[in-house]
């Protein structure tokens, strides 16, 4: 596809798979971008200062298949141990090359770049300390700015010059300077700004052994940010590599969804050198999901079924807006996604059988309960022989259902040519099967598709693609039919589903496609299963922000500099909030980065000395230093006073 040209232009196609090719960037013996593998990394989160921690730590790290390990060097003390470190490594037969990880000190900086094989600055932080003002510049005094940073910036990459070593310009969403937000504001477009900056300056000193990331907290911001990136680094004949991640993801099944749909968006078109997952687990279990994530593209390109190219885009890749689409019923519209769960493999549903899909049923009151992820619609061939909940529509066969074409709230499932000459429909709401092979009939029929809504199905191995080709070409026929995105799943693992669904159909919501989501796995066929389809369902949309059911945790994979047990006091935190359902509550390890970090939380507990914790309600410092012992209790208090406590 021809898209270079086009405003758009953010990767080599968007219906082939087709890697976008970047300059070869070697970190010691290793090769970033170019022809290389897309590369798997990861952090220590052990104090830098101690050596024999930080080299076993670094070393379950590499026997997981880490190919770059990163180290916290927060001042000159920490930058000289890196030696120190590298040494033992050595010692104990690991060449591994190791990356130091930079914020605030440009000294410690130009000590590291002499020992390891790659530093990593900030430029939200390397020249800036962050006050959080907003100050008007003129061009000359951002300019006089400029200046100022290529003269704080220049000797690093002297070094970096004469000893060899590479450098990631790592710009964060939550750390973007003063000067950058009061220019750009609080976007995509001011965190490439951020990096091009620094980059320029690397350029006019003929320094290009540089890698790029543009990290997030929240998938969409990242994601459009990468876009925006490459567009920008076309336009100025650039083409560095990217490191992909998706910053203060979070734990278990939210950390892994929300990185896949980050990561794994840009992985499907072709972006991505190296990746790192950031979760709040032990650095050496994010390999294995980072792993799982690349893999699934080294024959991608062989394994896809062809899909009809494209030359231009009806929609911006570089922000979010909804298709829109006309109400059926409750779906699309101004309608949240809707959640559509599987139950075809039950002979019959009992009311205890809707309990891990969101209803809790009351034998004593005869009534239903709700919780915040109650699905909206089951498919079932079975039967039901009880009332169901006010809010549950079921999804039935055209044949079975046109038996009992009243019954309530259940809606006929249509195949296309069934739909067409059907006589009986359903004057509320008709869904009908379709994939990419039927949008030509679909087209010719347009005028009969009263109350449809559409259910898109894909077996190309390049599905989301392939679904991606169907929404737009539903955009160049003016369809407004809503559209729910199905995928199956046949015998994959959990952790596999999680991550796959993930990026599949959060790559979709992320463009703003799709009015529902129908996960089917061949597995789903007892309760246990059903959970944990239902919370995965609603975490995509939780994590494309394209409906709220949850508390969001921002909470930080930690570093050498995190003074307290992060993975513990998160998991106590989340076991008191859980239900503060679209609170968002950053965990920080550290006040240096932390408070920048966890971007738009609306409150933050943020690590500030050993057993002291500091709360803020937004950007706003609340309590200072207080007892670790008391904080969990203070940020309940916190809440609420700020009105946005709920009893569980
Ligand atoms: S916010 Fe967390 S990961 Fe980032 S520097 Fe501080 S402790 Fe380390």
């Amino acid at each position: 596809m021809k898209i270079k040209e086009n405003s758009n232009f953010y990767c080599n196609s968007v219906t082939e798979y087709s890697r976008y090719v970047t300059r070869e960037v070697m970190v010691g013996d290793l090769g970033i971008g170019g022809s290389n593998p897309i590369r798997v990394q990861s952090m220590t989160t052990t104090d830098t200062m101690n050596t024999i921690a930080t080299v076993e730590q670094s070393i379950r790290m590499i026997e997981a298949g880490c190919e770059l390990v990163r180290i916290t060097a927060p001042s000159m003390n920490e930058a000289r141990n890196l030696q120190n470190i590298k040494d033992e490594l050595h010692k104990r037969g690991y060449k591994t090359p190791l990356c130091a990880d930079i914020h605030f000190t440009p000294n410690a900086a130009e000590l590291a770049a002499r020992i390891v094989e790659k530093v990593r600055v900030n430029p939200g932080n390397y020249a800036d300390k962050k006050k959080f003002e907003h100050i008007e510049y003129t061009d000359t005094a951002y300019d006089a700015e400029l200046e100022r940073i290529r003269e704080r910036f220049t000797p690093l990459i002297k070094i970096c010059k004469e000893n060899g070593t590479a450098m990631r310009i790592g710009t964060n969403h939550g750390s973007l300077s003063d000067r950058i937000l009061s220019r750009y504001g609080d976007t995509p477009l001011g965190m490439v700004e951020s990096a091009l900056e620094f980059l320029r300056i690397c350029e006019d000193n003929g320094f290009h052994q540089i890698v790029l990331s543009m990290k997030s907290s929240n998938p969409q911001v990242m994601v459009q940010a990468y876009r925006l990136l490459i567009n920008k680094m076309e336009a100025e004949g650039m083409n560095y590599p990217l490191h992909l991640g998706v910053t203060e993801a979070g734990d278990g099944e939210d950390g892994r969804i929300k990185s896949a749909v980050g990561i794994g968006t840009l992985l499907e078109d072709g972006i991505g050198d190296t990746v790192r997952v950031s979760l709040t687990e032990e650095p050496e279990s994010e390999i294995p999901v980072a792993r799982k994530l690349v893999d699934r593209y080294s024959n991608r390109k062989q394994a896809q079924s062809a899909i009809v190219p494209i030359n231009d885009i009806p929609y911006s890749p570089f922000e979010h807006k909804r298709r829109k689409t006309s109400e059926v019923l409750n779906i699309g519209g101004h309608n949240v996604p809707r959640v559509v769960m599987d139950f075809s493999n039950y002979e019959k549903i009992t009311h205890a059988d809707l309990l891990p899909v969101g209803y809790n049923y009351s034998e004593k009151l005869d009534k239903w309960n709700l919780s915040d992820q109650a699905c909206d619609f089951i498919y079932s061939k079975g039967v039901i022989d009880f009332k169901i909940p006010g809010t549950l529509g079921i999804i039935v066969d055209y044949n079975e259902w046109k038996g009992h074409p009243k019954k309530e709230r259940h809606y006929p499932l249509f195949i296309l040519e069934d739909f067409i000459r059907a006589e009986i429909k359903s004057d509320s709401l008709n869904f009908v099967v379709v994939n990419a092979a039927d949008l030509t009939s679909l087209n010719a029929n347009a005028s009969s598709l009263e109350n449809v809504v559409l259910i898109i199905q894909t077996d190309n191995e390049h599905g989301m693609v392939e679904q991606r080709r169907m929404f737009i070409e539903l955009m160049q026929i003016n369809s407004s039919i809503p559209v729910i995105i199905e995928k199956n799943y046949p015998g994959i693992s959990e952790e596999r589903l999680q991550l796959y669904a993930a990026t599949d159909i959060g790559a979709l919501l992320i463009d703003g496609f799709g009015d529902g989501v129908f996960i089917m796995c061949d597995q789903q066929i007892n309760n246990k299963a059903q959970k944990s389809f239902n919370s995965l369902s609603f975490g995509i949309l939780q994590a494309t922000r394209t409906r709220i059911s949850k508390t969001e945790y921002i909470s930080c994979p930690s570093c050498g500099r995190t003074l307290f047990d992060l993975q513990e006091t998160t998991a106590k935190i989340r076991s008191r909030t859980s239900h503060l359902k679209g609170v968002k509550i950053g965990i920080m390890g550290c006040i240096v980065n932390g408070p920048g970090e966890m971007a738009d939380a609306d409150y933050g507990y943020v690590g500030t000395g050993v057993g002291k914790i500091t709360l803020y309600k937004g950007k706003e410092v609340v309590q200072r230093n207080i007892n670790s012992e008391h904080a969990v209790d203070a940020l309940i208090d916190l809440i609420k006073q700020h009105g946005d406590w709920v009893e569980a």
